[in-house]
């Protein structure tokens, strides 16, 4: 059995609706940002939170759970800069009561989200694993400090494990079923079609004098459903001995800036934004495109779909919401 920590929501959910067709699947949540509905599939589910160590080794003690996938986090770049007791608390903390329920009931396999945050403000085209990591944002911080954990239960423990940088998730799968939304939403694309199926006025530009072409930011924006298949590949790979211990970006290796974004919605929609040149967002750093050459060689995964095709999947989600 794999335990899905955070399975209810964005990411977790569209990996657990994959992963559950092959295997047997048990979510924890504390259903903060994340949402029932989405589990609409074969996962047993416990209602819990990572500071509860007494819910967590009941958890081990009941279930045959030989790997954890961990996606429970707060993730939004600019909180963490205004409220950073909360990251450190629920990613660090967490994180730490979860390894250390792991290692008290021997568990060994555990696979992270981390994130492109960790490298801070890189000056280079394609971030390969190699770049050094400088968070800016104590979201970025807390996510790295988790690597750093464990790396030093690995090497002191044995714990195996495999960390996912993702760059920027985003679409919704392809039954149309389940998508990205989160309360308040700040991600981009959700805000775009939010905006554009009439539920907010207009689309707000964090800061044009970015040094990039157009002067916004600059993301490498990736499918959920090709984060949820590296997830799969990452576990597979660890469950037979195949790698442990590893760091891998996830992107797709094309950036796209804020304009050329809200210039894609339009085009899919075949709707106008009203747009709006804002101040800079807190944290953002100007670029993040990833090198993904090194799961791909290693693992063999590979980014499928480009940023039309996840916006396509998005739209037709959004499309059917009822806001
Ligand atoms: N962004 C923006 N307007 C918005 C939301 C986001 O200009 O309403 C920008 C943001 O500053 C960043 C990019 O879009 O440069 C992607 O932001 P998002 O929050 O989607 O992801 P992040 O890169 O923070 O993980």
């Amino acid at each position: 059995m794999i335990l899905v920590v955070g399975g209810a929501g964005y990411i977790g959910s569209h990996l657990v609706k994959d992963l559950a067709a092959n295997r047997e699947v048990l979510v924890l949540d504390n259903l903060s940002t994340g949402h029932l509905v989405s589990l609409d599939y074969k996962a047993d589910f416990v209602e819990g939170d990572l500071r509860d160590a007494t819910l967590l080794d009941n958890l081990f003690s009941k279930y045959p759970i030989e790997a954890v996938m961990h996606f429970a986090a707060a993730s939004l770049v600019g909180e963490s800069v205004s409220h950073p007791l909360k990251y450190y608390e629920n990613n660090v903390v967490a994180t730490f009561n979860l390894l250390k329920a792991m290692l008290k009931h021997d568990v060994k396999n555990f696979i992270f989200s981390s994130t492109a945050a960790t490298y801070g403000l890189p000056d280079i085209e394609h971030i390969d694993e190699t770049v050094a990591t400088a968070p800016i944002n104590p979201y970025g911080q807390s996510k790295l400090m988790i690597e750093q954990m464990l790396a030093d239960f690995g090497n002191a423990y044995g714990l195996q494990y495999i960390a996912l940088r993702y760059f920027n998730a985003a679409g919704a799968h392809e039954t149309g079923e389940i998508g990205e939304s989160h309360t308040p939403e700040t991600h981009l694309i959700p805000i775009i079609l939010q905006h554009l199926v009439g539920v907010r006025e207009k689309v707000s530009v964090f800061g044009t004098d970015y040094a990039t072409p157009d002067g916004t930011c600059v993301r490498d924006y990736i499918h959920v459903t090709d984060i949820a298949k590296a997830h799969i590949i990452a576990l597979d790979a660890l469950l037979s001995g195949k790698v442990k211990n590893e760091i891998y970006n996830l992107g797709n290796g094309q950036g796209y800036s804020v304009k050329e974004v809200i210039t894609a919605c339009e085009m899919v929609t075949g709707l106008k934004a009203r747009v709006e040149e804002s101040e800079r967002r807190a944290g953002d750093p100007g670029r993040l495109v990833a090198a993904s050459k090194k799961i791909e060689t290693e693992l063999g995964w590979k980014a499928e779909q480009n940023l039309m095709q996840i916006i396509e999947s998005a739209w037709k989600w959004h499309k059917n919401q009822r806001y």
